[in-house]
């Protein structure tokens, strides 16, 4: 998708540090990391926002979370804890309209989230 951030981290036309990738999916650092393990894991087919999300999509949004849940593994965050996110439309500070799970580890967080 012409204009799109994460198309563009996609097909390496802007740079990230690339962590994890398959056929469906890629994962990598955050620029403006809000925890000590701030990965987003994103898939390789442009959805603008989870209500784009169609039921053809069931097992490719369920591999964001099986990944999350691999890397926090291999992260060593998951024994301690862990948060995935993701946000949706303007109310919930979606800034990159590309779907993305957001997975933050390393410290504690609070509830209700901000
Ligand atoms: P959202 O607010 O849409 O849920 O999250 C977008 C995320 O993308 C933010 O956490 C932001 O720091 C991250 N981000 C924005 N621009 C870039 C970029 O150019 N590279 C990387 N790696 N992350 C980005
Ligand atoms: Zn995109």
């Amino acid at each position: 998708m012409q204009n799109c951030l994460f198309c563009k981290i996609l097909e390496r036309e802007i740079t990230a540090n690339i962590i994890y990738e398959d056929e469906q999916v890629i994962a990598f650092d955050d620029i403006q990391p809000q925890a000590p393990c701030h990965k987003l894991i994103i898939p390789r087919k442009h959805i603008a926002t989870l209500n784009d999300v169609t039921v053809e999509d069931t097992y490719l949004t369920g591999h964001l979370f099986y990944v999350a849940q691999d890397l926090a593994k291999r992260l060593s965050t998951a024994e301690a804890g862990y948060r995935v996110v993701m946000n949706c439309n303007k109310a919930a500070g979606q800034a990159v309209y590309h779907i993305h799970l957001h997975l933050l580890g390393g410290r504690a967080f609070s509830w209700p989230p901000g």
